[in-house]
């Protein structure tokens, strides 16, 4: 091999080492315009993920099953949706937290933590310039064996984050419930579709008709047939499904 090419090689390796390195790079990721610049989400598996705006990386529910965050940029704000170790992960939270890192969760995951931002349902926060609200998420209709429901209501929160013009809801782990009616000028919707903890693809379509979301990502969906809520929402030509890589 001469050593012109292996120079080359040298520095082609060089150049992509940071690629490599980068963990962030293997996740299909959508880009959205907004009135106050780009959003991108990235999209981890199951509940995770990743939104970045105005060179801030805000994580929800990062889980280490999915993604290695030891790899992933830190984040500047980290939303937890409720105490499940499929949402509420230390081991990722370690690795995602900065000194300038602010963590906003339930109170049930701050007394677990010992710190963060406390967030109820229906409070309503700016942190690192982002209006952030607290939304509920809970069962109705489907109950562990004991008789309690899989997620009890006022424990958990569902979050909408407003980028500029744009609004996203992100559900967190919840059925149907009256107060989502109550949403409005929803661009970006999130809804878990993995019943029996959160919605069938009947109840996530009905929700969808009532949210009526520009785009609707199911998320948290597990080994259900995500496919039929295509066909379920058809006659819904306001909202976009996509379907993204989020067992
Ligand atoms: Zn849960």
């Amino acid at each position: 091999m001469s050593r012109v090419v292996k120079f080359w090689i040298l520095y082609a390796c060089i150049l992509l080492l940071p690629l490599a390195a980068s963990g962030a790079d293997q996740f299909e990721t959508d880009v959205f315009r907004t009135s106050d610049g780009s959003l991108r989400i990235s999209f981890l598996g199951h509940a995770s993920l990743m939104m970045d705006f105005h060179d801030k990386h805000i994580y929800i529910d990062p889980w280490s099953h999915v993604a290695d965050f030891s790899k992933m940029p830190k984040a500047d704000i980290i939303l937890f949706t409720h105490e499940h170790s499929d949402h509420f992960d230390l081991e990722a939270l370690k690795e995602l937290c900065s000194e300038n890192t602010l963590v906003v969760m339930p109170e049930i995951c701050a007394a677990k933590y010992g710190e963060g931002i406390i967030m109820k349902n229906e409070d309503v926060k700016i942190i690192q310039g982002l209006k952030i609200e607290g939304v509920p998420a809970y069962n109705i209709v489907e109950k562990r064996a004991s008789g309690f429901p899989y997620h009890l209501k006022g424990i958990g929160n569902g979050y909408v984050i407003t980028f500029g013009d744009k609004r996203v809801y992100i559900a967190g782990d919840t059925e149907k419930i009256p107060e989502m009616d109550e949403l409005s000028e929803i661009d970006i919707a999130f809804l878990p579709v993995e019943p029996p903890d959160t919605m069938t693809v009947e109840m996530a379509a009905d929700t969808v008709k009532a949210i009526k979301p520009k785009i609707f990502y199911p998320y948290r969906y597990g080994d259900t047939d995500i496919n039929e809520l295509k066909e379920l929402l058809k006659d819904q030509p306001e909202t976009e499904v996509r379907i993204r890589k989020m067992e």
